[in-house]
């Protein structure tokens, strides 16, 4: 009679180590007794998901506080669904966000750390040490049944309504014995591998979740495919193997994995290795017409991180807006530390909501706005110009061609008491200050100046040319405003809104008018940024240029 090291022997010839061997090879990390190594395990298959972000982030920042290892593991086992370069496209996107890795999957050619790789694809040789340990102590079978097997067994479970999968009676294969299965092997029947689970669905289990609390949930009692015909094992196999040889001590992943860990928590035990924390983060839900639904890749542009890159969100408030999401003290925190980097807020699993985080994009541009008037010009015209070199190419060179022109504008309103808060991203930034160059300016006259139609052009001409006829500018705004007020008596114009709003009949505009003659001169526009400072960048002579200008188009 055939023994299950015959067995073992025939499916794995080449297989020599043991998990002792692994252990060594794969030694416990020397930290301090409470650092946390958390991970992101993404699979090869697209874009990077706001929610990943959010998972990652908490991860990050959980290992960074602890003083322990945020580590990258890339989860490719399921070819099927692989895009090639996604991996390292993930991982770059990550990275733009501030959230570096210390160790891990880099790219398809790159890694760091003693614990690789970290590329499932290329550990088929360790998980074949643990499944070969499993089959021989019973735990791991090889089952022979094919597709259409499986299709008749799943209809015969839901006619007769009976909980569906692949275990205890309905698992054919697990009463096969070591001869049947080693002369089924040798005839060449093809074969998968599943483990042989000893629970019963009618059972309870006891897990604790770091943000849920202690749950009850279902055993688990299928007998789970852990080696596919390709060679590789499924995802709950493989990332069991490798969060036990990478030590990894709390796995934190987003709520939707919560209804796998009794499947888990079955393999973790059969293994013998000891349970990591779990800590299972709320989904990111978006509100569509009152009702609440996941933030969707096909619905939802939000979704992808790629939306926020290419917009020209600021990475930091992206980021910022994250750590609201996650827990519920960050914005106070942020209220009393407005000069501290987010990254010393310290965050916890016990402020961590339990319901699907809402997300919300206009609440990103409120933070996005907050966080970028409180910055200096330089600084922002650098972030602008990092974005504009990939995404606004001719604004680019526009920025580059004049450094100091196009930091002057960022100045406008900023490093004051109030000051403005208009952008939100910096795909903003442009359309509202494009008329300060010359060749937009041309286009915008074009399109036409948004002259007050209720007004007599040949007034607006006769201010217009005076302004220019008399023209200088004072050296700070209001002595500037004073010298505008000067000019309104010679047009009959009050010189205060007051006076006028008194007695509208007495005159015929007001100051602000007058500021609305060369704000629309000067722009096109009836709303601009500042105006004296819209003199003091644009200088005399293209000031007088564009006044001949719009003088010419209000004789047309
Ligand atoms: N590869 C899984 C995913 O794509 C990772 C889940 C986990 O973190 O355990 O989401």
């Amino acid at each position: 009679m055939a023994t299950l090291h015959d067995l073992a022997d025939l499916i794995f010839k080449d297989v020599t180590l043991t998990i002792e061997d692994l252990e060594k090879k794969f030694p416990p990390r020397n930290l301090a007794k409470d650092a946390m190594v958390t991970r992101f395990a993404p699979s090869p298959t697209g874009f990077l998901h706001t929610g990943s972000l959010f998972t990652s982030l908490v991860s990050y920042t959980l290992a960074k506080q602890s003083n322990g290892v945020f580590y990258t593991r890339l989860e490719d086992t399921d070819t099927k669904r692989e895009i090639a370069g996604s991996g390292a496209n993930l991982i770059k996107q990550l990275e733009f966000f501030g959230i570096n890795p210390d160790e891990g999957y880099l790219s398809d050619d790159k890694e760091v750390g003693n614990y690789g790789p970290y590329k499932q694809s290329l550990r088929a040789d360790i998980y074949k040490v643990v499944i070969k340990h499993l089959l021989l102590i019973g735990r791991a079978y090889p089952c022979f049944c094919n597709q259409e097997e499986l299709a008749e067994l799943r209809a015969y479970q839901e006619a007769h309504k009976i909980i569906p999968g692949y275990y205890g009676q309905y698992a054919k294969c697990r009463n096969l014995t070591v001869d049947e299965q080693i002369a089924l092997i040798k005839a060449g029947k093809p074969y998968i591998i599943r483990f042989k689970s000893l629970g019963d669905h009618n059972n309870k289990i006891k897990v604790h979740d770091e943000i849920r609390g202690d749950l009850e949930l279902t055993e688990n009692d299928q007998d789970i495919v852990i080696l596919k015909s390709d060679g590789l094992p499924t995802y709950h196999f493989a990332h069991l193997v490798d969060d036990h040889f990478m030590h990894t001590t709390h796995i934190t992943r987003g709520e939707e994995w919560l209804s796998s860990l009794p499947i888990h928590i079955d393999l973790f035990n059969a293994c013998n290795f000891p349970l990591p924390k779990y800590a299972h983060l709320p989904v990111i839900m978006k509100e569509e017409n009152g009702n609440r639904r996941k933030l969707s890749k096909r619905k939802d542009k939000e979704a992808a991180v790629s939306f926020f890159i290419e917009e020209g969100y600021p990475k930091y408030a992206v980021i910022e807006y994250l750590l609201t999401l996650a827990n519920s003290n960050y914005e106070m925190w942020r209220e009393e530390n407005l000069d501290k980097p987010y990254t010393d807020f310290i965050l916890s699993f016990n402020k961590m909501s339990l319901d699907g985080a809402l997300f919300d994009l206009e609440k990103i541009a409120n933070i996005a706005k907050e966080r970028l008037a409180l910055k200096k010009a330089k600084e922002v015209e650098e972030e602008l110009k990092a974005w504009a070199f990939n995404y606004d190419k001719p604004f680019y060179q526009k920025i580059v061609a004049n450094e100091d022109f196009i930091t002057a504008i960022l100045n406008i309103d900023r490093e004051k008491a109030k000051p403005r808060k208009d952008y939100a991203k910096y795909s903003d930034i442009y359309p509202l200050i494009k008329f300060f160059y010359n060749d937009e300016f041309a286009k915008l006259q074009e399109l036409g100046y948004e002259w007050d139609e209720t007004k007599d052009k040949k007034e607006i001409i006769d201010i217009l040319t005076y302004y220019k006829d008399n023209y200088t500018l004072a050296n700070d705004e209001s002595c500037w405003f004073e010298d505008l007020k000067a000019i309104c008596p010679k047009f009959n114009y009050a010189a205060n809104t007051k006076d006028y709003k008194k007695n509208k009949e007495a005159y015929k505009g007001h100051v602000g008018d007058i500021a609305s003659y060369l704000r629309i001169a000067l722009t096109t526009h009836k709303n601009s940024p500042n105006l004296y400072s819209i003199l003091a960048i644009l200088g005399k002579d293209e000031v007088i240029r564009r006044l001949d200008l719009a003088i010419k188009d209000l004789n047309n």
